[in-house]
């Protein structure tokens, strides 16, 4: 049966690791939306071009941009079973995605919220700027994305618990601690 798990939570609570662990593991595939921005920017497509900028500022790309990716991953899987990592991040794309889900059928198995302290975040996105250099993850657009999250992202952690659907997950601790806490809200341990 198709089904789905999504990750929310601010920049640098560890939802990218734990999404792709979690996909390996549940043989889902990962939908991370910043990884195919970051490949759209790294090939000079138009959509990489006119998201690099929008990125380096830390703010949010375009809905309808987003929605348009989200929905061509979608359409591409016969049985869909995927972990969405980073979308969605507006009131609109939640909307958007659950009735993608109602058309298609897909279950949501889930949404993981991973969270920590904001000066813990801060101090892990400065250390992965040392690591992997990502263009934006500097101070300036690290805060730029804080505000955003809180901004536009935040309000779906009331829209998901009113569903019902939300499962809150302490991001600080070890990888492997942060990944039993998952496996255990999803009810998925072996
Ligand atoms: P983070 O580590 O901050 O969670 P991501 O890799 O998920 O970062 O995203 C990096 C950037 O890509 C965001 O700051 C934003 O500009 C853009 N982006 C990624 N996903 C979305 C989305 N669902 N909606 C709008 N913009 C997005």
């Amino acid at each position: 049966m198709a089904e789905a798990v999504i990750f929310l939570g601010p920049p640098g609570a560890g939802k990218g690791t734990q999404a792709k662990r979690l996909a390996s593991e549940m043989g889902f595939k990962q939908l991370s939306t910043g990884d195919i921005l970051r490949s759209h920017v790294a090939r000079g497509t138009e959509l990489g071009k006119l998201a690099k900028p929008i990125m380096d500022a830390g703010k949010l790309v375009p809905d309808e941009i987003i929605l348009g990716l989200i929905g061509a991953e979608l359409a591409a899987m016969p049985d869909p079973k995927v972990i969405f990592d980073g979308f969605p991040r507006t009131l609109a794309q939640a909307e958007a995605l659950d009735r993608l889900l109602q058309e298609q059928h897909i279950r949501l198995l889930g949404v993981l919220l991973v969270t920590a302290p904001e000066d813990e975040l801060v101090r892990r996105l400065l250390g992965r700027a040392l690591e992997e250099g990502r263009s934006d993850d500097n101070e300036e657009t690290i805060r730029a994305r804080m505000t955003e999250y809180r901004q536009k992202t935040q309000p779906l952690v009331d829209y998901y618990k009113k569903t019902g659907s939300l499962k809150e997950i302490n991001g600080l601790g070890k990888v492997d601690e942060v990944y039993q806490a998952i496996q255990e809200a999803l009810g998925v341990r072996a």
